[in-house]
């Protein structure tokens, strides 16, 4: 088990070599592109067509919803895509293959010269992952000649992150993740990766970025992820200070039901906060990283993991936890919505952080409507049996109040 000085250690230094390389990123995404795709355009057309749509497929209504047309094609598939392709989807396809995916830098290549090198021996076997060799739904085998660059996106702790265009029908637009696999070695988390790559490979939910498929060359990991086209949650909650009780209800409905999603397939997310959310074409909310996750079959863990605000008492004591712990994050969440930081924070020491969380020192300021106090007081409870279950929190008055209705209801 990990101690609380190593783990929180390793988490600042990855914070501080974060804040570096996003400050970067922004000054040269400026400079890279000065031309950006339409958004109104590109939020018609990328609403129907951009993520891959696993049902998308016609042939596939018989088949397990994991197909997708960005797996290997059967010689059933081949056949009855043609005809969807050119009949049913034709005039989508032409516009999906007209939205503007910006201007490529050539940053891949030219990063690729100086950064990173060939690795060798276990580790190396560890992260030579490609999903085309899956054993339950392997996908087509992808390669960078499969893709049309587009602009840069950021640039992540391992590697920069495109817009791309699949080169073969229908054309879908992606964002492509690149990972320097000996900067993963030389970090120690080439099993973490890993596990973050399965993990997310097997979900499926709207409120959860997709994982369409991955492959590998000499230094480098390849994620092609379902594009989030309105970027991260964490640049909007910084412009705005804070978010309205009406979208903070929004998006903690739909942090819910993602976790009721995540927590049913046993997977605790733990690592739940603004920096590893984005959004989608309709601001509609994807938790997108998975760094910490974990499979928890035994159900119970007991290693110290996640960021200092976000941490349940639980973990702060080192006691075993459970799924409960991404329910107080769900708290501390809906706390840093509203009030624009979250609620245990002590800029003077860790310590007191940790003090605050153990002790649930919370405090409320006057602008809070009763209803919210209500619900974030639930969620933060010390005891984890005690805390409000997912379920109960999408019936919660303050979630209901602003949930729009369904067409149908
Ligand atoms: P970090 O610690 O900076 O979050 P990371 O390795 O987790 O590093 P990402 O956050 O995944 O990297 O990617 C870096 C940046 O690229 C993000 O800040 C975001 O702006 C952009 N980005 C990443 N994935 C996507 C995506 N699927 N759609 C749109 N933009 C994305
Ligand atoms: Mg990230």
């Amino acid at each position: 088990m990990a101690s609380i000085g190593s783990v929180t250690r390793q988490v600042a230094s990855l914070e501080i070599t974060n804040k570096r390389t996003t400050n970067s990123s922004s000054s040269s995404l400026k400079s890279a592109h000065s031309k950006h795709p339409s958004q109104s355009n590109v939020s018609k057309l990328l609403t129907k067509f951009a993520a891959p749509n696993p049902l998308h497929s016609s042939s596939n209504a018989n088949k397990p919803h994991h197909s997708s047309s960005l797996r290997h094609p059967t010689a059933t598939t081949k056949t009855t895509t043609t005809h969807s392709s050119s009949a049913a989807r034709g005039d989508g396809l032409k516009k999906q293959a007209s939205i503007d995916i910006g201007q490529y830098d050539g940053g891949l290549e030219l990063e690729n010269e100086k950064r990173g090198e060939r690795v060798f021996g276990e580790a190396a076997q560890e992260l030579a992952l490609d999903s085309s060799h899956l054993k339950k739904y392997p996908t087509r085998e992808w390669n960078l000649h499969g893709f049309d660059m587009g602009r840069p996106l950021g640039k992540g702790k391992f590697g920069r992150v495109y817009m791309v265009r699949t080169k073969c029908e229908p054309n879908y637009i992606l964002a492509l993740k690149t990972l320097y696999k000996s900067e993963i070695i030389q970090t120690k988390v080439e099993k973490q990766v890993r596990r973050e790559i399965e993990i997310q490979q097997n979900l499926r939910h709207p409120n959860v970025l997709r994982l369409y498929g991955y492959f590998h060359d000499e230094k480098r990991i390849f994620l092609m992820l379902e594009f989030a086209a309105k970027g991260e949650l964490y640049k909007q909650l910084s412009k705005h200070g804070c978010f309205t009780e009406k979208r903070s209800s929004r998006y903690i409905d739909q942090m819910a039901d993602a976790l009721i999603y995540l927590h049913g397939k046993h997977v605790i997310h733990r690592d739940i906060k603004p920096e590893n959310l984005l959004l989608g074409i309709n601001g509609e909310l994807k938790i997108g990283d998975f760094g910490w996750s974990v499979h928890a079959p035994s159900n119970r863990r007991t290693t110290l993991c996640g960021t200092l605000d976000y941490l349940a008492p639980e973990m702060v004591e080192s006691r075993e936890h459970s799924e409960k712990v991404d329910y107080w994050a769900l708290g501390v969440l809906t706390y840093e919505f509203l009030i624009g930081n979250p609620p245990f924070e002590d800029r003077s020491s860790m310590k007191n952080t940790y003090r605050r969380i153990a002790k649930v020192d919370l405090h409320f300021p006057p602008t809070l409507s009763a209803e919210v106090k209500g619900l974030i007081g639930k969620l933060l409870q010390y005891e984890p049996e005690k805390r409000l279950a997912l379920t109960e929190v999408r019936k919660h008055p303050w979630i209901v109040k602003y949930r729009p209705r369904t067409a149908s209801g």
